[in-house]
């Protein structure tokens, strides 16, 4: 059940139930008001180098700066987003705000890393998606090697010929695709090897269960072989612990991110990464 909070009350919204229609509708006003006032704002969560310890690339995760209820995460409001038809609306806003972001960067730093952003299911099946990002490059004047996109396995797989061909024309424009939360969908292992994709991000559910002892590892491991088997990055999210951290590195994991590392910090703090990784450059010149 996701739950939300309205002005004078709280309101449980379970999925499936009629009855609660009417207030998601009500909800509608609240949510086109804050795309347009600019009430959404983008957390920034690193990605870590497993190799190296280094920062490696950010991932956008949006929040909700609700005028009274304060800070809300994207698990309370993405599920009416999409409900309500909006979830396009929403995409197009995080993709905006990740360009505009990125060009902030780009005046300040000498040494950028990457910001994926994550594209909803209904967003990636509609066909302007690839003229959209074409235009937003083009517009921002951004190199498309900055900008990486998350989608989920389900996403790219339910439609196999649609998912390939998008995935297809985004790679052609060198942008970067991902599939995330892996291991949760479909897992049709013949089509991943043909989707063209740069990443997988083993889901958190598997990262969670890797326990104090290695037996638990089975699953991971075997994920990470696949993936480099098919000549993807293998990303673990939602590392924590730092015993998670240590077996994904001697299990050849090539990218880490997690609380362990860092969580997702609001944008002044993502600068100070960026920051202390221009002087290390500067530094080992
Ligand atoms: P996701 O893309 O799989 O993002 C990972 C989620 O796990 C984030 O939750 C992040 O805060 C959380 N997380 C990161 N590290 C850890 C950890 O070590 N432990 C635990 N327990 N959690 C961790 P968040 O920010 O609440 O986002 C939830 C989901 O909402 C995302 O899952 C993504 O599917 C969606 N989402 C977030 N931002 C956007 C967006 O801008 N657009 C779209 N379309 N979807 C978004
Ligand atoms: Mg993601
Ligand atoms: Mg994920
Ligand atoms: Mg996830």
């Amino acid at each position: 059940n996701a739950k939300l909070i309205d002005n004078d009350s709280v309101i449980f919204y379970e999925r499936g139930m009629d009855e609660p229609y009417t207030r998601l509708v009500d909800l509608e006003p609240d949510l086109k008001r804050a795309l347009k006032e600019d009430e959404f704002l983008l957390y920034l969560q690193p990605f870590e180098e497993a190799r190296t310890g280094e920062l490696c690339g950010f991932e956008a995760l949006i929040r909700w700066q609700h005028p009274t209820r304060g800070l809300i995460g994207p698990g309370e409001f993405l599920p009416f987003i999409e409900q309500l038809g909006m979830a396009s609306e929403l995409d197009d806003w995080v993709l905006e705000h990740a360009a505009q972001l990125i060009k902030r960067w780009q005046g300040q730093f000498d040494t950028l890393v990457p910001l994926a952003v994550n594209i909803s299911a209904k967003h990636f099946q509609q066909p302007q998606l690839t003229q959209k990002l074409k235009d937003l490059l083009k517009k921002h004047n951004l190199s498309a090697d900055l900008l990486e996109l998350e989608i989920t396995e389900n996403v790219a797989m339910s439609d196999i010929k649609t998912g390939m061909n998008v995935i297809s024309q985004l790679q052609g424009m060198g942008l970067k695709v991902a599939i995330d939360d892996f291991g949760t969908g479909y897992s049709s292992l013949a089509y991943l090897r043909r989707l063209p994709i740069d990443r997988i991000k083993i889901d958190r559910s598997f990262i969670a269960e890797l326990q104090e002892s290695d037996a638990d590892a089975t699953i991971v491991k075997a994920l990470i072989r696949l993936s480099h088997g098919l000549g993807k990055r293998v990303v673990a999210e939602g590392v924590e612990k730092e015993h998670q951290h240590q077996l994904l590195k001697e299990l050849g994991c090539d990218v880490i991110q997690g609380y362990y590392y860092s969580p997702p910090v609001a944008e002044a703090h993502a600068a100070d990464m960026l920051a202390r990784i221009q002087t290390q450059a500067a530094v080992s010149q």
